[in-house]
């Protein structure tokens, strides 16, 4: 599982900051269960106990500032106490599947049906030839943002934050750029490519504000888990065909837990006079 994953998403292709592969455990034991997670959280943990899986594969590091105690009072170390117990390992792909062909960038843009998708900046190619990179953008059929909003709210997992449009709803898009996770670094960057919306996570006041004040793109600002979880199936697809051609009998299961830290939503009704 673990050369498997690092074929696919080379550690080396991670940014520099990020932490990604196995996490603890042990990665040559065999897998027969795996679960699928976009973080590291005690509901996962729970989740793999009680499936009894082998391993855990999320998209989050669980220690990616690094940690000097864990004990299990903490948080953090409760989980890396709990799943060692139960003989689970942890296993991590970050901005390393991002960027990747067959990442999360590219589950997110075919989520919402975007051709010819590319890189917002190509940063090489996979073993396949193909482009990786940050990001993708290409093009829909003619909608209006509105339309698209209904759309990628259609399409979405559900969650408690639901989806923030930002721009006239009445014009007309069909360059659309999509970036899963936090989107605010890209904001430049999708402007200059012509982006007539963007859709991402994340994105705070100040820099949507003044982003929008200057005109295109468009915005669609979804929770950062929802942008997240579409890669999980494409993930658990490679692994179920890949593990079958091994004839191993890999059992994958998605996690559907919402790992958002929100858990409901109320529109805000007090009166502005
Ligand atoms: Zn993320």
């Amino acid at each position: 599982m673990c050369s498997l994953m690092e074929r696919w998403y080379p550690a080396a292709t991670a940014e520099s900051w990020d932490r990604v592969g196995l996490i603890l455990g042990d990665g040559d034991r065999p897998v027969r269960t795996v679960l699928l997670a976009v973080d590291p959280v005690g509901a996962v943990a729970d989740e793999a106990i009680a499936l009894g899986a082998d391993m855990i594969i999320t998209h989050h590091p669980l220690l990616l500032r690094g940690a000097s105690f864990l004990p299990e009072s903490d948080p953090k170390g409760r989980i890396v106490a709990r799943l060692i117990r139960a003989g689970i390992a942890l296993l991590n792909a970050h901005t390393n599947a991002d960027c990747a062909s067959d990442g999360v960038a590219r589950a997110l843009a075919d989520l919402v049906g975007i051709r010819g998708a590319v890189p917002f900046e190509e940063a090489g190619t996979d073993d396949e030839g193909r482009p990786i990179g940050h990001g993708r953008i290409g093009q829909i059929d003619p909608m209006s943002l509105s339309d698209l909003a209904d759309l990628v709210a259609s399409r979405l997992p559900e969650g408690p934050t639901g989806l923030l449009v930002g721009g006239d709803e009445e014009r007309i898009v069909e360059r659309v750029a999509v970036s899963g996770g936090s989107g605010d670094s890209f904001l430049g960057r999708v402007r200059d490519l012509g982006a007539d919306a963007y859709l991402c996570a994340d994105l705070r006041h100040h820099p949507a504000s003044e982003h929008l004040e200057a005109g295109s793109p468009a915005l669609l600002c979804a929770s950062h888990w929802a942008t997240e979880w579409p890669w999980l199936p494409v993930l658990a697809e490679r692994l179920a065909r890949a593990e079958a051609r091994d004839d191993a009998g890999v059992e994958v299961v998605v996690s559907t837990i919402v790992t958002e830290p929100w858990t409901s939503h109320r529109p805000t009704q007090g009166g502005r006079a």
